[in-house]
């Protein structure tokens, strides 16, 4: 038998599969809040500047309409795959009204990692085929590097607006905003919405973010999210959090309940898109929007904007741990709880945190961008450290063994298979990637998460998932992918390198980190192991984002351990690591 959630989590309603996700945000029908009544959803955490749930709906109608006359594309004509823009930016409070407005035109909004080098930008952009980027002026000149390498005229190079402070000394160079289309949408006539004429499941089939994400193996793909996988996750995600709202609606008396949450996680990540700008947005919070991780601004954003919800990932709560001098400057004490994901967080880590700050729940989510982020967390009193919590409505999880059979007792670890409304459907263009992560089982469609988890029993009967190890490939820097075979592929274009191998190993500041284990070519004309390695590293900081450094460092070996099918044996370079280091 399949795991489930628990008996106390509401149920998972019919999930509406013939609407846009604009819509079911901001349609009186669908969205939770009446719009009048609900807070700002995002304000820009260093200028304060906001717009008003009712304003954001008029901007994301306006912009759909200069956007449609910008690019050609009209709400109901085409296929979304004609329609893809892309977003390149530090996280606004227009990022969403961006995404919204390209929902309202039928297409897609293509989110890539603000940390992106020009070539990482490039291949998102030539593999999902965008027409256009949205930017921000500090990640410019990155984009027109990408976007002049792709022939993408400089003309659909567009900028979304950012705090002055961020963008002091930078030049728009004629590039149109954001904002320009806004206005000019104003004096544009309306159009309808694209699933005005949508027929039943077709909210299901189509796709509305394609995110990237390298799965259990191989290059980053692009992941097909479709708008009923969004609506999915916000509802269940919504309703696990609901009996905790009741709670606390009953002990102060109140009918409505409204958190401020912190919008720092990148939008384009799919924590940061899903549990933050629509989870959010849903219940009606406000979220207050920063461009970058600013340890001190973020204790002082906390304290101006009284917090009550933080969404972090473990190297930011390490980092508060080891802050706690500068942490006693600030008034915290407006936060009720946070939450983590995107990578485990330790149960000392948890421990020391509480230590500092008693009141506060500390809660782990564990999702991916394959699930359309959360399969299960803690809620604020089911807290169990080290754990990730129970599953939310709507998921079906087993856990198996290599051989494909399914463990049903409690505490043995396996992989994580999970079954959701919110399983995406599927990598673009790599029908053998798909059919490899997304597999049939007797009671549906499960997506193979390549994570080794247990279920355990808390003491109050309560059946926890535990993330114990991952059996795929994926390295994950401060929550962000690194997938160790585009890597391996970039440093064999080293003329010094034979062959390699790529691992993360543990680092306290960021999680892991990438480390290479490098064959040198025969004959390597450098004078010293520490220089060619020096070298190594520098092709790769030349080449790749800031996060795919080799920060674990480079080890020269004879040969990579290979299975007799020519495999690369990693799971025991990682156990042969982790020895010498538990050794060291
Ligand atoms: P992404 O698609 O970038 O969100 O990455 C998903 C992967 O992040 C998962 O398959 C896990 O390996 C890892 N991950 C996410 N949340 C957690 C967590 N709470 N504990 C351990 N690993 C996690």
């Amino acid at each position: 038998m399949p795991f489930s959630p628990p008996s106390w989590t509401p149920q998972l309603p019919e999930v509406p599969d013939s609407i846009s996700i604009e819509t079911f945000m901001f349609d009186e029908n669908y969205g939770r809040h009446p719009l009048g009544y609900s807070k700002s959803p995002f304000t820009d955490g260093l200028t304060g500047k906001t717009y008003s749930a009712l304003e954001v709906r008029e901007r994301i109608d306006y912009l759909t309409r200069a956007l449609s006359k910008e690019l050609g594309f009209k709400p109901d004509e085409g296929s979304e795959w004609d329609k893809v823009v892309a977003c390149f930016s530090l996280n606004t409070i227009d990022y969403l009204t961006l995404a919204w407005a390209m929902h309202r035109l039928g297409g897609i909004l293509t989110c890539a990692n603000a940390a992106y080098s020009a070539a990482d930008l490039e291949y998102q952009l030539k593999d999902s085929g965008a027409k256009a980027v949205f930017t921000c002026l500090p990640l410019l000149n990155t984009t027109l590097t990408a976007t002049e390498r792709l022939g993408i005229p400089n003309n659909k190079v567009y900028i979304l607006d950012l705090a002055p402070q961020v963008t002091q000394g930078m030049s728009n160079r004629g590039h149109k905003t954001l904002d320009d289309f806004v206005q000019a949408g104003i004096k544009l006539p309306p159009l309808h919405a694209s699933d005005r004429t949508w027929s039943a499941g077709e909210g299901s089939r189509r796709t509305a973010f394609l995110c990237y994400s390298s799965g259990t193996s191989g290059l980053p793909k692009g992941v097909m999210i479709s708008h009923k996988n969004v609506i999915a996750n916000t509802l269940q995600s919504y309703l696990n959090e609901e009996p905790t709202r009741q709670k606390i609606k009953q002990g102060l008396a109140i009918t409505e309940y409204t958190e401020s949450c912190l919008g720092l996680l990148p939008f384009s990540h799919i924590y940061g898109l899903i549990v933050i700008c629509h989870v959010s947005t849903y219940r009606g919070d406000e979220t207050v929007v920063l461009p970058k991780y600013d340890f001190k601004l973020l204790l002082e954003t906390i304290q101006d904007y009284k917090l009550r919800m933080l969404y972090l990932v473990p190297p930011m709560i390490i980092h508060l741990t080891k802050q706690k001098e500068t942490c006693k400057q600030y008034d915290l004490s407006s936060v009720r709880e946070i939450f983590t994901g995107a990578a485990p967080l330790g149960k000392e880590t948890a421990d020391e945190l509480l230590t500092m700050f008693p009141t506060w729940a500390i809660r782990q989510g564990y999702g991916l961008t394959e699930t359309c982020t959360v399969v299960c967390s803690t809620v604020p009193d089911d807290i169990w450290f080290g754990s990730s919590g129970s599953l939310i409505p709507g998921i079906t999880a087993m856990i198996m063994t290599a051989e494909g059979n399914e463990i049903t007792g409690y505490d043995q670890p396996g992989e994580l298979w999970v079954k959701s409304p919110a399983v995406v459907l599927g990598y673009l263009n790599n029908d053998k990637a798909t059919q490899e992560t997304f597999v049939e089982a007797a009671d549906g469609r499960y997506m193979r998460t390549g994570d080794e988890a247990l279920v355990s029993k808390s003491s109050n009967g309560h059946e926890h998932i535990f993330i114990v190890d991952r059996i795929k490939e994926l390295i994950k820097v401060k929550g962000m992918q690194v997938a160790p075979a585009e890597l391996e592929a970039h440093l064999l274009t080293h003329p010094a390198v034979n062959d390699c191998v790529v691992i993360g190993i543990p680092s306290d500041r960021e999680g892991e980190v990438p480390k290479a284990f490098v064959v040198k070519a025969p004959g390597s004309i450098e004078e010293s192991d520490a220089l060619l390695k020096r070298h190594i590293m520098k092709h790769v900081e030349q080449h790749k984002s800031d996060h795919k450094r080799l920060r674990g460092g480079v080890e020269f070996i004879d040969a990579v351990p290979k299975s007799p099918s020519g495999k690369i044996l990693r799971r025991l370079m990682r156990d042969q690591e982790k020895e010498k280091l538990r050794k060291q």
